[in-house]
């Protein structure tokens, strides 16, 4: 995968559209992978491909994407929160 193409994409993309595309980054080993994200829900457990550490979210964030993505999710984008989880 790469992550100049992924950063590229997401900053082609229209503003009133919901970006649906986050690159994740793992706070443990750096690693980087581009990760499509559900339009209507969160992912509260990512597994990192790199070195394998089960990722959760931040304190007061509602999902891995808003916690070590580059875009939030995609129900926060709409509303700026999320009243999915
Ligand atoms: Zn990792």
């Amino acid at each position: 995968m790469n992550a100049d193409v992924a950063l590229k994409d997401v900053a082609c993309a229209p503003p009133d559209e919901v970006v649906t595309r986050s690159l994740i980054q793992c706070p443990e080993c750096g690693h980087r992978r581009d990760e499509t994200m559900p339009e209507d829900a969160c992912i509260y457990y990512y597994e990192c491909t790199g070195c394998g550490k089960l990722l959760r979210p931040l304190s007061g964030d509602c999902c891995v994407f808003c916690s070590y993505g580059s875009v939030t999710c995609p129900p926060v984008q709409r509303d700026g929160n999320c009243d999915v989880c």
